[in-house]
C-alpha cells in the first residue's frame, strides 16, 4: 500500500491520551485505540472512536520502553475484526526521542502480526508515538514492513496537523501572508484537503480565499448549474456560464486551475446526500459548510463526527421587509469539534426542521400538503442575496479556519465556538462550546459503516435526494 495514511483524533481524545502517557514520572506508558476507517482514492484515514488506557500498574515501564499485558488487547481485536476497524497502539517517549527506536521496531512487528492475523485482512493497523510537547508521529504495518503515517490531525480548539514531511517552502505568491502566518502554517495549509460544500454565494468567496491562501487540495461539492440569478454574487462567473448553464463546481474549478497556484481540485457536481459525496468529504481534513439546507448541514455535522473532522458552518440570514428595505442582515460562523456540540444541539435547527427538509427532498407532494396545512415551516426557495454580505461572512468563516490553525487570538479559541453578527443591529457576540451532542456524535470516529453514517438514505441503490439550494 502506498496510499497516504492520515490518523485523526479529537482535542479531547488527545488531552486524555497525553495525561495518561505522561504521568510525570519520566517512564513510558501505553494506550490502545479502536479506529474507524475511510478508504478514499489515494488516502486511507483512521479516526479514533474509543480509547483504552492501559493502567500503569499493568505495564512494565522504563524510560525507553514499555511492555504490557495482552488482557486489554483481545477484546479490542474481536471488536476490530467484527466491525472492520483498525487498532492503533500509542505510547510515549518521555525523553523526547523523535523517531521509532529499535525496541519499537521489534514490538511493532509483533503487534502488527497479531492484529493482522486476528482481523484476517490486509487493511493496516497503526502505531503512534507522542512526545512531551503533545506532537505525534506514527506508522502502519504493511507486508511485513512499516509505512509512515502521512499526517496526524487533531480536531480540537485548535487544529493540529503534524506531517511526516516537515519541510516548509513558501512560493512567491504566498510571501505576503507567510509574513504574518509563518512558513509553518503556510506549509500546513499546503498539505490540507478542504471540502467546500455549496459553491454559490458564500461558497465561491470561500473557495477564492482558500486557494489564494495556498490550500493544497479543495473538494468542491454542488449539484447546481449557474443561472443569470447567480451572476450578482458568484465569483468568476460570466454571462456565458449563465447562458450555457455551466456547473457551479466547474466555474470555481476553472478559476483555480487558471490562476495556477498549485491547488488541486476534486469536483463533484452531486448532492451532498449521496454515498460518493459523503465518502469524499470523509477523506477531507476540514469541512467548510456553505449551504442553507438544514438536512445538508446536519449531514455535514454527522460526517465530521463519524470521520473526526473539524467543521466550520457559515450561515447568512438576510431578510427583506417587502418594501425594498432590509428587515435584518445577520450571519453566524460556527466551529464544531467532532465530539462537541452540533448545529442541532446549539438549536440552530430542530429535529422537526430536519425531518421537514428530508420530506422536501424525498416527497415534494407530501411536503407541500403538510406545508399548506401548517404542520411544518417552509424553507425559503428564492431568498434575497447580496454579494457584500456573503463575502463578509465567508471572510469570517475562513478567518476562523486560520485562527484554529495559527495562534492568532489573544484569548485563545475556546470562547469562539459560536459567533454571531447582526449587521443591521450592529451586534457581535460569541460563546464557547458546550456538552457533546449525543445525536450527532453517536458514531464518533466509527468511519465507514453499512449504511454510511448509519443512515438508510445513504444505502446503495436509494434514489439521490433532490438538489439543495
Ligand atoms: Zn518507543
Amino acid at each position: 500500500m502506498s496510499d497516504d495514511v492520515i490518523f485523526r483524533l479529537t482535542g479531547q481524545q488527545h488531552a486524555k491520551l497525553r495525561a495518561h502517557l505522561f504521568p510525570g514520572d519520566g517512564l513510558e506508558a501505553v494506550a490502545l485505540a479502536l479506529c474507524g476507517r475511510r478508504q478514499g482514492k489515494g488516502r486511507h484515514c483512521l479516526s479514533v472512536s474509543e480509547i483504552i488506557l492501559i493502567p500503569h500498574g499493568r505495564c512494565e515501564r522504563f524510560p525507553d520502553r514499555v511492555t504490557w499485558l495482552t488482557e486489554f488487547f483481545e477484546p479490542l481485536l474481536v471488536e476490530a475484526a467484527k466491525r472492520e476497524m483498525a487498532v492503533v497502539k500509542l505510547h510515549s517517549h518521555p525523553g523526547g526521542y523523535g523517531r521509532f527506536s529499535g525496541y519499537d521496531d521489534r514490538s511493532d512487528r509483533d503487534f502488527f502480526d497479531t492484529t493482522e492475523s486476528w482481523t484476517e485482512s490486509d487493511d493496516p493497523h497503526g502505531s503512534v508515538v507522542m512526545l512531551p510537547s503533545g506532537k505525534m508521529f506514527g506508522r502502519v504495518g504493511m507486508a511485513g514492513g512499516f509505512q509512515l503515517m502521512t499526517a496526524i490531525a487533531v480536531a480540537g480548539n485548535s487544529i493540529e496537523y503534524w506531517s511526516d514531511d516537515d519541510e516548509s517552502y513558501v512560493p512567491d505568491f504566498a510571501d505576503r501572508h507567510a509574513q504574518v502566518l509563518g512558513a509553518g502554517t503556510f506549509s500546513k495549509l499546503r498539505r490540507l484537503r478542504v471540502a467546500v460544500v455549496g459553491c454559490s454565494g458564500t461558497g465561491s468567496p470561500t473557495i477564492e480565499q482558500l486557494f489564494r491562501l495556498g490550500v493544497g487540495e479543495i473538494v468542491l461539492i454542488d449539484p447546481d448549474k449557474l443561472g443569470p440569478e447567480n451572476l450578482n454574487r458568484i465569483l468568476n462567473s460570466r454571462g456565458r456560464h449563465a447562458q450555457a448553464g455551466t456547473l457551479k463546481v466547474d466555474v470555481s474549478a476553472h478559476a483555480i486551475e487558471d490562476t495556477d497556484l498549485g491547488t488541486t481540485v476534486i469536483s463533484l457536481p452531486i448532492d451532498i446526500c449521496t454515498p460518493e459525496a459523503v465518502e469524499t468529504v470523509g477523506t477531507c481534513d476540514v469541512i467548510m459548510g456553505c449551504v442553507d439546507s438544514v438536512f445538508a448541514r446536519h449531514l455535514l455535522n454527522k460526517i465530521a463526527s463519524t470521520y473526526c473532522i473539524p467543521y466550520i458552518d457559515i450561515g447568512v440570514g438576510l431578510r427583506a421587509d417587502g418594501n425594498g428595505g432590509i428587515e435584518h442582515a445577520t450571519g453566524a460562523v460556527q466551529y464544531m469539534q467532532p465530539d462537541g456540540t452540533s448545529l442541532l444541539s446549539r438549536n440552530v435547527f430542530s429535529q422537526l426542521d430536519i425531518q421537514s427538509d428530508i420530506l422536501r427532498r424525498t416527497d415534494p407532494e407530501e411536503y407541500r400538503s403538510r406545508l399548506n396545512d401548517g404542520y411544518i415551516k417552509g424553507a425559503e426557495v428564492s431568498k434575497p442575496a447580496v454579494i457584500t454580505i456573503n463575502t463578509i461572512f465567508s471572510g469570517y468563516g475562513v478567518w476562523e479556519l486560520l485562527c484554529r490553525m495559527h495562534a492568532i487570538r489573544d484569548d485563545g479559541n475556546p470562547e469562539f465556538a459560536n459567533q454571531r453578527w447582526s449587521l443591521s443591529g450592529n451586534i457581535y457576540d460569541h460563546e464557547e462550546d458546550g456538552d457533546r451532542c449525543p445525536v450527532v456524535s453517536r458514531y464518533l470516529g466509527c468511519g465507514d459503516m453499512v449504511p454510511l453514517l448509519g443512515m438508510p438514505e445513504l444505502s446503495p441503490g436509494v434514489t439521490p435526494a433532490h438538489a439543495n439550494h
